[in-house]
Formats: C-alpha cells, structure tokens, sequence
C-alpha cells in the first residue's frame, strides 16, 4: 500500500495525521499528483459522496475598513478600486440573495467589512436575516462580520442565523507579518465564541501569502482543533493597491496539494474552495472538485468570479452533483436540454478574499 493510501485510510479513520505527513503531501512531486488527488478524493467520497455545495456571497458592508489586513482590498489605505458602501438595506439583501437562491445554492453568506459589529450592527443583521429566513425557509445563513464581543453570537443564532465564518487565514507564527490591528488569538476566540452559542462554525486559511508549508500545516492544524463545519480556502489575490500586490506565489498544481492536506487533516468537515478558484486553479478546477465539496457560486466580494452557468456545468461535466439539487429549482441539465440559463451576477463589483474571513 502506498504512503498516500495509508494516508486516506487514516483520514477516514478521522485520525489526526503527522506533521510530516502532511508537509509531505505539500512537498509531494508532479509525477505523484494524480496519486495525492484519488486518495484525497477517497477521502472526500467517504464523508460527502460526490455532492458539491454551493453558497453565495453577499456583499453588506463594503470597504472603509480600519484595519490593516495586508491581503484585503478593503483595508485601511487600500488603493484598490472596490465598491464602498454602509449597510445595505434587507431589502436590497434578499434582492441581491435571490439570484444565488435560483442557481441552486444552498447557504447565503452575508459579509460585512470592519474590525467587527457593534451591537447596533447586530440588531440590523439579525433583522436582514430574520427577512431573508422568511423569504427563503430552506437556505442556511452565515455571518461574517469580524471579532465578535460576548453575548453577539448568542443574538445572531437566537435570529436564526445557521453559521458564522471567521478565517484563521494562516499560522499563528505568521500573523503578525499579515495585520497589525489585531490578532491571531482574538480570531481563535471568536471562532470559539460562535460555537459556543450553537452557530455553525466556519473557519479556514488564505495561502499565497509568503506563507511557509510549515505555517500552511500549522493553520490546519489549528482548524483541526477547533472543529470547524466548514473550511473555505482561499488562494490569494494580490490586489494593486494593497501591500500583497503582485505576490504571485502559487501553482494549480500546488494549490490542489493544499487542497488536499486540509481535506486530510479535516477529513468530514466541508471543505470549500473560496477566493482565487479561477486564477490560481484555472483548467485544474474540476480536479479540485475531487478533495474540495464546497465552492462560492459566481462572484466573490470584490471581483467576479466565473459565470455561475459555468460553474455548473463545470460540475456537472466532472460527474458531481449539486447538493439539495431536487429541492432548487435548478435549470435542466445541459446534456438533455443545451446550456442552463443561470442568473447568478449582482453586483458591480465585489472582493475575492472574504473580507472578514
Ligand atoms: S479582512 Fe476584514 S478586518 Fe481585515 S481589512 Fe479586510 S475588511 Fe477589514
């Protein structure tokens, strides 16, 4: 049996890796790629089949941010040409959210720039979610809002909200070379504070970031510790006007290696590709879909991603299926009926990496 079968028997057993397995999964070389894809695929089929879970950004809050998050277009300074706005109303939110209902996603995430909410923050998301609830009973909801204080968490799923993100982004060690204005351990504590009052905890990483495999293993091994649902990983975008600009650092071939060590280090949790799908998996994304089971429909926060029409029929050509597909109305498959006709853009623009994630 080879190392990486015994590696895909060990993350069924949802055993904990070593660190040296998992760095050599990220040092592993081309001619083992396609090994490190099936067992990672193994492992994926066990806990999620062939299913693929689509969610939708929506962009709330945009920009204007104070803090200083070296890889964030909506950071303090950024020169980065991103739509800046308050609050957008419930109205507008539902509005913006239905397209993604109708393509089939399943989860609506609502992200909002800044250090985190105030109280009077919560009140108005509580009230959007409240709306979007009634307007869609089925859809989970997740907020992404920043550094929760006590007693916020509690609010947020008292108001039905299913999940909160809040991304490690990448090892404790590492943190302070990508933000000043706080740190890695108030992140930790957030995460642990959405947990606690019963949310969904969404968590994950942004690689790319002059990052060391060593900190990529750190951070997953961080998540692993925390337990996370779900996973979002994010492949930089370095944004002209942020101080990450032209930080080209990753292959498709490498970002289906850290694919793969986070799918074997969080075996049974949903691991979503997020931000840089495109651009840094580009022709290798439906290999992506055998280690990952999660994918953002569409556009991201601050700039678009593939039409959701592609998207679709990306996975639908890759032999997976669209989970809770029989409950969406979803457009008929393109082999019997042509290419499915998905409205999925709504904003002008948006930014790629979560902004709080
Ligand atoms: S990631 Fe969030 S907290 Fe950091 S600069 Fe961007 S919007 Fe602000």
């Amino acid at each position: 049996m080879t190392w990486l079968a015994l590696l895909a028997d060990k993350a069924i057993r949802r055993e904990l890796l070593t660190r040296e397995e998992a760095l050599a999964v990220l040092a592993s070389g081309d001619d083992e790629l396609m090994d490190v894809v099936a067992a990672a695929f193994r492992v994926r089929r066990e806990f999620f089949g062939r299913r693929v879970k689509l969610n939708y950004l929506v962009n709330v809050k945009s920009g204007l941010c104070p803090e200083d998050c070296s890889y964030c277009s909506q950071r303090l300074g950024s020169a980065a040409d991103v739509l800046k706005y308050t609050w957008l109303k419930s109205a507008e939110v539902s509005k913006a959210a239905e397209a993604g209902v109708r393509a089939g996603a399943k989860r609506v995430c609502l992200v909002a720039s800044g250090r985190g909410p105030t109280d009077r923050d919560i009140d108005r998301v509580c009230s959007t979610i409240g709306g979007l609830k009634a307007e869609h009973p089925g859809i989970e909801v997740c907020a992404c809002l920043g550094i929760l204080t006590d007693g916020q968490a509690e609010r947020l799923a008292a108001a039905g909200t299913t999940a909160y993100n809040h991304n490690l982004n990448t090892s404790g060690g590492h943190y302070a070379e990508i933000c000043a204005t706080h740190e890695y351990a108030d992140r930790v504590a957030t995460v642990g504070k959405a947990r606690d009052a019963g949310l969904s905890a969404c968590s994950g990483l942004i690689a790319g970031m002059g990052e060391t495999d060593e900190d990529l293993v750190d951070v997953a091994f961080a998540l692993r510790a925390l337990d996370p649902d779900s996973v979002p990983v994010n492949f930089l975008i370095p944004f002209e006007g942020t101080p990450l600009a032209g930080t080209w650092t990753l292959t498709p071939q490498r970002c289906l290696r850290i694919l793969a060590m986070v799918r074997f280090t969080c075996p049974d949790a949903e691991v979503r590709i997020a931000g840089g799908r495109e651009i840094h998996l580009r022709t290798l994304q439906p290999l992506a879909l055998h280690i990952a089971n999660s994918i953002f429909l569409g556009d991201y926060l601050t700039s678009e991603g593939q039409a959701g029409q592609a998207d679709l029929e990306m996975i639908a050509d890759a032999g997976f299926t669209v989970e809770g597909a029989a409950e969406q109305t979803l457009p008929a498959h393109r082999a019997s009926h042509g290419p499915a006709q998905v409205r999925t853009r709504h904003r002008g623009a948006g930014t790629d990496l979560p902004a709080n994630a």
